[in-house]
């Protein structure tokens, strides 16, 4: 280095008419140093972002209260949702927290707890892992297990899952790999053979093994088609990734039943007819009986099976619960219309036995609390349809007769103060 010449403090590059320097007080710094120490210190805004969830990380007694809010029954799951979570995310904080709190090689490695959903449609498995993800702050995505295929098929490979993660992130990658996956379905994946409801066979086991490779932590290279950013790799870890999977998984009670029956675990005649809705719990408990090796026989890959430790049973949802869901959570159903209603300046009320016959009809349907819209929609259709046009109809009214002829009672003026005068 010559000695009269500037130099660049961060890299000892020498001024030249090539390398302008910009100086400070004591030193100078270079364009490249520049460039360098921005990307640092943009790093340094995303990883700040991406700690905000665990820094405020709720305890496993206040996630359930939340969830409370927005799900109705399912207490099981949801204490078992809460303490893999909390679990989850204090492990993340720990490994990120100051260097004296850092994990460091002698101590015991806390494995990453991904959770398996075991239960039938619309009991708000889906529900469930999108609201933890909101409770904790972390971006989410629901995944089809069905419509994915092995890497070189035809459909949505496993790896767009994470480009979708990254854009639910705002393309902030740090945030993404802290972020919740959802695989919906996953129960069809099982290979046929071993279980008579598996709809899949072989194509279904590759996507089980290409799962497997996230779930377990890889560096994933995701392709930036028509990013801004193209041309330049993304490669996301999975490591932190946490993955729930839920399934239906029709005809495993089978496997259960005659795995406890022949073992006698149970004693003898654990029967149930799961069609016979006073049983529902029945099947439930039985689900709760679920250990790897049946799922094992129900045609999931055992790799598979052993990075989902957490297993949790939700149960079919009764008369009262669904009666519940139309009404107690922050935006049920009935409050949604009743919001639409109002806006056409009319109420909209229902009895106690008209909620209940709505809760049946949507049992009828067989798709659990999913089925409530179903019938929401087709009782009102025809009232929203007219409404707007409406000028002497002041709200409309529902009992046990309207759900029954699916037809709301209109309230005029008139009949309002008629039934007043009575
Ligand atoms: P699944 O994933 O189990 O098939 P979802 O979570 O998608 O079911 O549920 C479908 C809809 O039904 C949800 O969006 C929600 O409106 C309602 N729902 C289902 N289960 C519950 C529940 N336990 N509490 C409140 N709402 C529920």
């Amino acid at each position: 280095m010559s000695e009269n010449k500037a130099h660049c403090s961060f890299c000892g590059q020498e001024q030249g008419p090539e390398t302008p320097l910009i100086a400070g007080e004591e030193g100078h710094i270079c364009e490249e140093c520049v460039r360098l120490a921005f990307q640092v210190v943009a790093s340094w805004g995303r990883k700040r972002a991406a700690a905000k969830p665990i820094q405020n990380l709720l305890k496993p007694i206040e996630i359930k209260e939340q969830l409370d809010r927005y799900i109705i029954g399912q207490v099981l799951a949801k204490e078992t949702l809460a303490v893999a979570v909390y679990n989850h995310y204090k492990r993340l904080s720990m490994e990120n927290a100051a260097p004296s709190m850092q994990i460091n090689e002698k101590d015991v490695e806390i494995e990453k707890s991904n959770i398996l959903l075991l239960g039938p449609s619309g009991t708000g498995k889906t529900l469930l892992a999108s609201t933890l993800a909101r409770i904790v702050g972390v971006p989410f995505v629901i995944a089809d297990a069905t419509t994915l295929t092995q890497a070189g098929y035809v459909g949505e490979d496993v790896e767009s899952i994470l480009t979708r993660l990254m854009d639910a992130a705002d393309g902030n990658r740090d945030l993404a790999e802290w972020g919740i996956v959802y695989i919906d379905e996953i129960d069809k994946l099982a290979r046929a053979g071993e279980s008579a409801t598996g709809t899949r066979d072989v194509s279904g086991e590759g996507v089980q093994q290409a799962l497997l490779k996230l779930v377990e932590g890889a560096k994933v290279k995701l392709t930036n088609k028509g990013k801004k950013d193209q041309g330049e790799e993304t490669y996301i870890d999975t490591r932190h990734i946490l993955f729930i999977a839920g399934g239906a998984f029709a005809g495993l009670e089978k496997l259960l039943e005659k795995r406890l029956d022949t073992k006698g675990e149970r004693g003898i005649g654990f029967h149930i007819d799961i069609s016979d809705p006073r049983q529902a719990y029945d099947q439930m408990r039985l689900f709760e009986e679920v250990r790897p090796e049946d799922l094992r026989h129900f045609g999931l890959i055992p790799e598979f099976i052993g990075r989902f430790p957490v297993i949790s049973a939700l149960h079919d949802l009764d008369e009262a619960a669904l009666v519940k869901i139309l009404t107690e959570p922050k935006n049920a159903l009935v409050r949604q219309y009743q919001r639409m209603f109002d806006f056409e300046g009319a109420t909209l009320d229902f009895s106690a036995e008209a909620l209940n016959a709505i809760a049946r009809l949507a049992i009828e349907r067989g798709t659990g609390a999913r089925g409530l819209r179903g019938v929401m929609e087709s009782l009102l259709r025809r009232t929203m349809f007219e409404l707007p046009s409406q000028s002497d109809v002041v709200g409309y009214r529902i009992d046990e007769d309207a759900v029954k002829e699916n037809k709301p009672v209109a309230v005029t003026q008139t009949s309002e103060i008629a039934a007043q005068g009575t």
